[in-house]
């Protein structure tokens, strides 16, 4: 039995044939490794891609976040909103930046930011005397937050928006594109990510001309826009590799189509799961890049029991996130939206499982999967 792999990077492979080397051979022949032509190619491609006006590649997904914040000015004193129940990055570049991640909880069906818990982390920042400045909602596994709620309460609390889509690149709310909606949306091209290159890589999508011309000076050391060795500001060394860029052309090429497969073998696993697990709801008008396909068990001994049992049987597993951010020891001195707890984001890292999701994977191997966690749920109910 050949092993599965949990997201298979191999076929995609095989399926572009000599193109990624040929993209790669392209930039070993004219040597512009850094900033070289095929980083303003895919930066046109994005934009092209998303709607949005402005796309800035960049180092990664947290470089992005950061590059915002630093080209907002968010600072000691500043509350940024974002959810418990998420990579660390979403937090992490707030401490950073010297201000203070404010944690709000998420919603139990769609698992993104509940928008009363926002109002309510508001007024915990408020009462600490900080000053809310931005919130950061993440689009959790693929699928957008709910953004009507979430800017309703950035409007009537002056409050500006950064989106982190770095698992939801490629995806629709309500009609919108990821990557038009708020003041900037982050991604990230981690080799896993829906739309990944082969080592780190990121974008920042705006349609502001403003702070997108500040944010390609924070990229580069803050240089000026008339002389490259002047400093206007303080930046980082924020650039994507030429190498990355090209290979992201390429994977750009077909990731509309990866996307609708993506879309099938959620659908597939949907329809087989929906009864006997909670699968995460996908809310109405909204599409879902599916960077996991997570669901939840009746409690956390149930899950390690099922992890268990599919690992005898050699189907791979994951649990994103098996803590929520305010319960890690590095973020658990910041304030939450409800004294001490966020019940919903503790309740789902206890009980949360992923399995293998990625668009090459067929309806037999899923058939495997799917039958496989039918046995080891109904072990797990007989044991
Ligand atoms: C992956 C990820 C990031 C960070 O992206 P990197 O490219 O790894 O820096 C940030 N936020 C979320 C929600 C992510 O999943």
């Amino acid at each position: 039995m050949t092993t599965i792999p949990f997201i298979d990077l191999q076929t995609q492979k095989k399926r572009m044939g000599a193109n990624i080397e040929a993209a790669i051979q392209r930039v070993l022949a004219h040597g512009g490794y850094i900033m070289g032509p095929e980083v303003f190619e895919l930066e046109t491609k994005l934009s092209e891609f998303s709607g949005a006006k402005h796309s800035i590649s960049c180092s990664n997904g947290t470089d992005a976040l950061t590059m915002v914040l630093m080209a907002k000015g968010i600072k000691a004193g500043d509350a940024v909103f974002v959810p418990s129940f998420t990579f660390a990055a979403t937090a992490e570049v707030v401490v950073l930046r010297c201000a203070t991640p404010v944690f709000v909880d998420v919603l139990p069906d769609t698992f993104n930011m509940d928008p009363r818990s926002l109002e309510q982390a508001i007024c915990v920042a408020k009462q600490l005397g900080l000053n809310p400045s931005a919130v950061i909602p993440v689009d959790i596994f693929g699928q957008p937050a709910d953004y009507d709620a979430i800017e309703d309460i950035c409007a009537k609390n002056q409050l500006w928006l950064l989106s982190d889509a770095a698992q939801s690149f490629g995806a629709t709310y309500k009609g919108r594109k990821v990557g038009t909606i708020g003041l900037a949306t982050s991604t990230s091209f981690f080799p896993a990510k829906p739309l990944g290159c082969y080592g780190d890589g990121g974008a920042v999508f705006t349609d502001d001309d403003e702070l997108a011309r500040i944010l390609r000076s924070i990229r580069v050391h803050g240089q000026g826009s008339e002389d490259k060795y002047e400093n206007v500001r303080i930046g980082i060394n924020g650039r994507l590799d030429t190498i990355q860029a090209a290979i992201l052309i390429e994977k750009l090429k077909i990731f509309p189509s990866e996307l609708a497969q993506r879309d099938q073998v959620a659908e597939r696993y949907h329809a087989a799961l929906k009864d006997i697990v909670q699968v995460q709801s996908v809310m109405e008008n909204t599409s879902s890049t599916w960077a996991q396909y997570a669901f939840l068990l009746e409690e956390a001994s149930q899950r390690a029991d099922v992890l268990d049992r599919l690992k005898t049987v050699k189907i791979p597993t994951a649990i994103y996130y098996p803590k929520p951010l305010h319960k890690q020891i590095a973020y658990s001195q910041y304030p939450t939206a409800s004294k001490g707890s966020l019940p919903i984001s503790e309740n789902l890292s206890a009980r949360i499982m992923s399995i293998p999701m990625h668009p090459y994977l067929d309806t037999q191997l899923q058939s495997q999967i799917v039958n496989a966690v039918y046995m080891a749920l109904n072990e797990s109910v007989l044991a």
